[in-house]
């Protein structure tokens, strides 16, 4: 890669070859690029550079969790705070790099993203005035081909634009003038509960994450008015939700994956200070989040059936081809459960199959011990 990119990357490391041995030669769909896979340096995770296009597209920046609202809040913000609903999809930055890319967390250019993103999004008319920044959105939805959440108001994924930053610097929009340029754009964006002075800021959190949490939402992220603090606070229902999943999956998922999930909720529930029948409640909602699925897995195991992801993907029959290839680029085995025409568009429906998962249990089931 040309030296002149190191220095635009503003890394900690002096000399260019610390810094680019850590990046992968990748391409798509003809451009071809440099992925940083891990943050390194002081370079976030997922920063890409498109030598041809002469872009730098930094990594969206990891948000720090609060896991006590009542001494996290004042330690992390010394003034008003903006409070806005997190999603639960998943992070694409994007760009225009010679065209407009999505680029997933880890730095990959997801072809059926970026395919959707030039679809849903004016990205042209934003583009040509603003050639030098990056949409960060999530995409949500139940037919997304990394994440399933259910939202009520998308039937099938919709993006919500939740920041706009220099593609190069990374310097965020403040808040208020991210969300009047998205409104311009017709960008649909995350809810915004409202700005708080640090005083009020803690018990309005507490207001949004009950409402949330009754209806199986995810949480917020606090960000100050110039947006350079971030941080997130996530809901009861979704510590079960994500352990339900880990579970569901028990030797594909990292055991730090499973434990911070069981921190989040100590600290919550020790927070709220609830009622011993509600420090119960909370304790048979947790273990059955933990043992249900992975007990289904182990019977559908046992009855020869898939253990995987199952996702379900829409677009024209190009993009999809794109995307499994993309996937299976990645070493993914997929399973592919049905493949259809509705309305024009290809339907896909497939498992990323869970192959440690799998071959585990099937070991044990049939009478292999472990080691412990
Ligand atoms: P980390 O942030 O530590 O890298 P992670 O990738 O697991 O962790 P999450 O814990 O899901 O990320 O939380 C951060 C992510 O939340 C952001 O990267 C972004 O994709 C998503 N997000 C959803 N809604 C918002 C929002 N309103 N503002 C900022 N980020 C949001």
């Amino acid at each position: 890669m040309d030296e002149r990119f190191f220095v635009r990357l503003e890394p900690t490391a002096d000399d260019p070859g610390d810094l680019f041995e850590h990046f992968e030669r990748r391409s798509a769909g003809g451009t071809a690029y440099h992925a940083l896979p891990d943050a390194r340096h002081g370079v976030e995770r997922g920063t890409v550079v498109v030598e041809d296009a002469d872009a730098i597209v930094r990594g969206y920046p990891s948000i720090p969790r609060i896991l006590v609202l009542e001494t996290g809040v004042p330690s992390v913000f010394d003034g008003p705070l903006v409070v806005e609903e997190k999603l639960d999809g998943f992070n694409v930055r994007i760009a225009r790099a010679g065209e407009p890319l999505a680029f997933t967390r880890s730095g990959y250019v997801c072809p059926y993203t970026t395919a959707r993103a030039r679809e849903m999004l004016d990205l042209s008319a934003f583009f040509d005035a603003h050639p030098e920044k990056m949409v960060c959105a999530e995409l949500v939805g139940p037919e997304t081909p990394y994440t399933t959440h259910d939202y009520a108001a998308v039937d099938s994924h919709a993006f919500r634009v939740f920041g706009v930053r220099d593609r190069e610097s990374g310097d965020p929009l403040p808040v208020e003038r991210r969300r009047e340029l998205c409104a311009a754009f017709d960008f649909p964006q995350p809810e915004c509960f409202g700005r708080y002075d640090p005083g009020a800021a803690v018990d309005a959190v507490w207001d949004a994450i009950a409402d949330l949490d009754a209806a199986d939402r995810e949480g917020v992220v606090l960000k100050s008015p110039d947006c350079e603090t971030l941080a997130k606070y996530t809901t009861e229902s979704q510590h079960h939700d994500e352990l339900a999943y880990a579970f569901s999956l028990p030797f594909d998922r990292g055991r730090d994956f499973v434990f911070s999930r069981v921190v989040r909720e100590g600290f919550q529930t020790a927070e709220l200070d609830e009622d011993d029948d509600r420090l119960r409640e909370r304790a048979r909602d947790l273990g059955e989040s933990i043992l249900v699925p992975m007990v289904r897995t182990i019977r559908d195991v046992a009855d020869g059936e898939t253990v995987g992801e199952r996702h379900t993907v829409r677009g024209d029959p190009d993009t999809i081809d794109a995307l499994l290839d993309h996937l299976r680029d990645q070493s993914l085995s997929l399973e592919i459960e049905a493949d259809r025409r509705e309305d024009g568009q290809r339907v896909v429906e497939f498992v990323k199959v869970a192959e440690s998962t799998r071959d585990r249990i099937q070991y044990y089931l049939e009478g292999g011990t472990r080691d412990e």
